[in-house]
């Protein structure tokens, strides 16, 4: 489907080096440097049935923020996205409000593209619908069958109790985390997210699977393929029957369609490192016999006024929202930025307000005719950011750049020039995606 506009990036001179961002997998920093002379991002997208909060916007944000500092070290950036525009949450809404499913799916999509691009979050090569998937899935899924990967478990009973089909199709994890016994870098469930059996048993019943349906061989099978319900939207699954993929195995799929495996980083949320993250490295080493991702990077959740945020709460902040009220993108942007990636936070108005005033000084001291300062400023952000991705450090620098020229003396000085509020402007667009 159609990705969204991104304004171009400014060019700076030199390069940043390849950025250290905190790796899920082995619970450290590493260097995110790509395998090949090109980094590969995969993101996983919305499911499209409320548009974007102000979690998503942290997630896509930060994970900007590693696509500009990749292309300032010199790697060009072959970004994936996807948007899950078939599955159980987004049936159920479409169901509850009388809307037609692809209908919502297609306007909160439009939502999200209008936030994104107002954000300046540069857009994904390939912005990929689960449902243009479905083609590709099959036959994988079909593939993982043949192999004894997976397999169809009969009628019996769902995650709540209400009967299931015959049908579904299931990984076996135990299968696929025997494949390679002697390659240290084989998948077994688990080994992405770093946690054993009774950490992941509840997450996994958390973020949408069904530890209890009857038939499975172990409890944290994931399902690939689930047979044609009535009401239901379904494709033609070939030897599988009709029905609709699971969630895992969108992801693997479209990656394992447009980047070459390792690719750099698989990203998302950090309630997507299990079972999302860790079940789709788990298709995809099974379909390709490699790693899927070489590092695997989790963002923390926002929360509104010390409160989780949660649609069930009703107490989501929506950026489409804030825009409508007329609130500046870039004042949400900078508001996002001034929080670490990794570490949980809340909005609140106050947030949002010192945002606006940090903005307007930065615009003022940018205004000025001549000004001073912006190589070091320069040196500052490129060392916050690739020190995994410190965005309230980079902030600061700019703080301490728009006071040195607001403050007066420093701005006139010898070394004060007109490039230098352009150097300045280019800096914060480019790494930091902030215009002023
Ligand atoms: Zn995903």
């Amino acid at each position: 489907m159609k990705s969204w506009p991104s304004r171009p990036v400014p060019e700076l001179p030199g390069a940043s080096s390849v950025p250290r961002v905190h790796d899920t997998s082995t619970g450290r920093p590493e260097a995110m440097a790509p395998l090949g002379d090109r980094a590969g991002l995969y993101v996983c997208g919305i499911t499209p049935y409320d548009a974007t909060h102000m979690g998503h916007a942290a997630t896509y944000v930060a994970f900007d923020l590693l696509n500009r500092a990749w292309r300032d070290a010199g790697y060009p950036v072959d970004y994936v996205q996807n948007v899950t525009d078939v599955d159980d949450p987004l049936l159920e809404r479409a169901n509850a409000t009388g809307v037609d499913w692809r209908e919502l799916a297609e306007s909160q999509t439009q939502l999200f593209r209008t936030d994104m691009e107002a954000l300046n979050v540069l857009a994904p090569e390939h912005y990929v619908g689960a449902t243009e998937a479905v083609e590709w899935i099959v036959p994988a899924v079909e593939r993982l069958v043949e192999r004894g990967l997976a397999y169809r478990v009969p009628a019996g009973t769902g995650q709540d109790g209400e009967p299931a089909p015959a049908g579904d199709v299931y990984f076996d994890v135990d299968a696929a985390g025997q494949l390679r016994e002697d390659d240290p870098d084989a998948w077994v469930v688990g080994s992405t997210c770093r946690m054993d059996r009774e950490q992941m048993m509840p997450l996994f019943a958390d973020h949408g699977g069904d530890p209890d349906r009857t038939g499975k061989r172990d409890a944290l099978d994931p399902l690939l393929w689930r047979v044609e319900r009535p009401g239901e939207p379904s494709w033609d699954g070939g030897s599988l029957d009709r029905g609709r993929p699971g969630w895992h195995i969108e992801c693997s799929v479209i990656a394992l369609k447009y980047l070459p495996t390792p690719f750099t980083v698989q990203g998302g949320g950090s309630d997507l490192a299990f079972p999302h993250h860790d079940m789709g490295a788990g298709h995809a080493y099974a379909l390709s016999s490699e790693p899927m991702a070489q590092h695997y990077v989790h963002t923390a959740m926002v929360g509104l006024d010390g409160e989780k945020m949660s649609k069930s709460k009703g107490n989501l902040v929506l950026v489409s929202t804030l825009r409508q009220q007329g609130v500046d993108p870039a004042a949400i942007r900078v508001a996002i930025l001034s929080n670490h990636y990794r570490t949980d936070w809340f909005w609140t108005d106050e947030l949002l307000e010192d945002s606006q005033r940090r903005l307007a000084r930065w615009r003022e001291a940018a205004a000025k005719p001549e000004t001073a300062g912006a190589q070091a400023l320069l040196e500052a952000v490129r060392a916050a950011l690739a020190e995994d991705l410190n965005a309230p450090a980079a902030l600061l620098a700019v703080d301490a750049w728009a006071a040195r020229n607001l403050g007066g003396a420093a701005a006139h000085g010898s070394e004060a020039s007109a490039e230098d509020a352009q150097l300045a402007r280019n800096t914060l667009e480019a790494l930091l995606g902030v215009v002023l």
